[in-house]
C-alpha cells in the first residue's frame, strides 16, 4: 500500500485592522480560502494588528462578522483559538523578540540611525505598493563611537537586517511565474524592528508563518516585491519556504487599487441591498474569473468545482481580474 506523505496544506488569511473589508480584501480572503479548502486542507485567521497607530478600532470584529458572513470559516484564529495561539500579533512580540535575537546572534541585525521619514515609509510599504527608495546602508559600518554618540543626541535606531549582496533571491508564485530579485541592489537593507518600537511586517509576518506551519500562502499582488525578503528571512531562520500565490488586486472603475479609507466599498452596501452570500461569493467569483458568469453560487459549491484542483484555480483567474462587476 503505498503511503500518501505529501502534508496537509495549510493556508491563511492574515488582515489588518487598518480599517473595514473592502471588496477587494474580501476577495483575496476568498481565494485564499478556496485554495486550502479545495485541497482538504486547513485555514488560519491572523490578525496582524502590530501598527497599533493604524489600528481602527472595533475593526477586527467588523472583519471577523463580514468573513463568517460570507461563510468563510477558520480551523484556528482569534476567537476560537488554536495550538499556535496567540493569532493576534500584537499578543505574539516575546515570540518575535527572540528570533529577533536569533538573528542578532549570527551578526544578521545592526542598528540604524536614520531620519524617521525613511522609517515610517519603510514601515507602511506593505500598504503602499511603493517598496520606497532603497536604503544605501548608511549605518552599515558605523563605529561604535559613532553609535554612541548618536544615542547620546537621544536618538532610537531601528533593527536593520544585513542582506548579502552575493544573493539573488529566485522563486516561482503560483500565479505570477518565476521571479528573481537581487534584493540588496533593489531594496537594500531592511527594516526588521522599527525605531518605534514595533516589530516590521516582514519579520512578523515570517515568524508567524512560520511558526504556524503555513505551507501556502495566497495574498494580494501588492506583496509580491515582499516576498523575496521574507525568502531571506525564512532562510536565515532555517524555516521551510511555504508555497505563494499572489493574487490580483481589484480595482476600481478608474482602474485605481481600493483602499480600505475608500467607503462603500465593502459587504455592508451589498448587505444593505439586500444581496445574498451567495449572489456576492457569484460577483467576487466571476469578477476573477473562477466562474464564467455572474450568478448566485454557494461558497461549498466553488469549493466543490475546484475539489483537488488548485491549478485549476490557478488556471481561472484571469489576468485582468480587476475591476467588480
Ligand atoms: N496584513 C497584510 C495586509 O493586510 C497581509 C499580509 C500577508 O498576507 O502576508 O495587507
Amino acid at each position: 500500500m503505498s503511503e500518501n506523505t505529501s502534508p496537509i496544506i495549510r493556508g491563511r488569511y492574515a488582515p489588518s485592522p487598518t480599517g473595514d473589508l473592502h471588496l477587494g480584501n474580501v476577495r483575496t480572503a476568498l481565494l485564499a480560502w478556496l485554495f486550502a479548502r479545495s485541497a482538504e486542507g486547513q485555514f488560519v485567521l491572523r490578525i496582524e494588528d502590530l501598527d497599533r497607530p493604524r489600528t481602527r478600532p472595533g475593526a477586527t470584529e467588523r472583519m471577523l462578522t463580514d468573513l463568517r458572513w460570507l461563510g468563510l470559516n477558520w480551523d484556528e484564529g482569534p476567537d476560537c483559538g488554536g495550538i499556535f495561539a496567540p493569532y493576534t500579533q500584537s499578543e505574539r512580540t516575546a515570540i518575535y523578540q527572540h528570533y529577533l535575537q536569533l538573528l542578532q546572534e549570527k551578526g544578521l541585525v545592526y542598528p540604524c540611525y536614520c531620519s524617521r521619514a525613511e522609517i515610517a515609509q519603510a514601515a507602511s510599504a506593505p500598504h503602499q505598493g511603493n517598496e520606497g527608495p532603497r536604503y544605501l546602508g548608511t549605518c552599515r559600518t558605523l563605529t561604535a563611537q559613532k553609535r554612541r554618540e548618536y544615542e547620546q543626541h537621544g536618538r532610537r535606531p531601528s533593527l536593520r537586517f544585513r542582506v548579502d549582496a552575493t544573493r539573488s533571491v529566485t522563486f516561482t508564485d503560483a500565479l505570477c511565474g518565476p521571479l528573481s530579485q537581487h534584493v540588496q541592489g533593489e531594496v537594500g537593507d531592511f527594516i526588521l524592528y522599527r525605531a518605534d518600537g514595533i516589530f516590521a511586517y516582514q519579520f512578523a509576518v515570517v515568524v508567524d508563518d512560520a511558526l504556524m506551519q503555513i505551507n501556502q500562502v495566497v495574498r494580494g499582488a501588492d506583496l509580491l516585491t515582499s516576498t523575496p525578503r521574507q525568502i531571506l528571512l525564512y532562510e536565515a531562520l532555517g524555516f521551510p519556504i511555504p508555497m505563494f500565490a499572489h493574487v490580483p488586486l481589484m480595482l476600481d472603475e478608474q482602474g485605481h487599487r481600493l483602499a480600505k479609507r475608500t467607503q462603500g466599498m465593502g459587504l455592508a452596501p451589498l448587505r444593505a441591498m439586500g444581496h445574498s452570500p451567495a449572489q456576492v461569493i457569484g460577483q467576487l467569483a466571476a469578477s476573477c474569473g473562477l466562474i464564467s458568469h455572474n450568478q448566485a453560487i454557494t461558497l461549498n459549491d466553488l469549493r466543490a468545482h475546484f475539489h483537488h484542483n488548485q491549478y485549476g484555480i490557478i488556471r481561472a483567474i484571469s489576468e485582468n481580474a480587476g475591476i467588480f462587476p
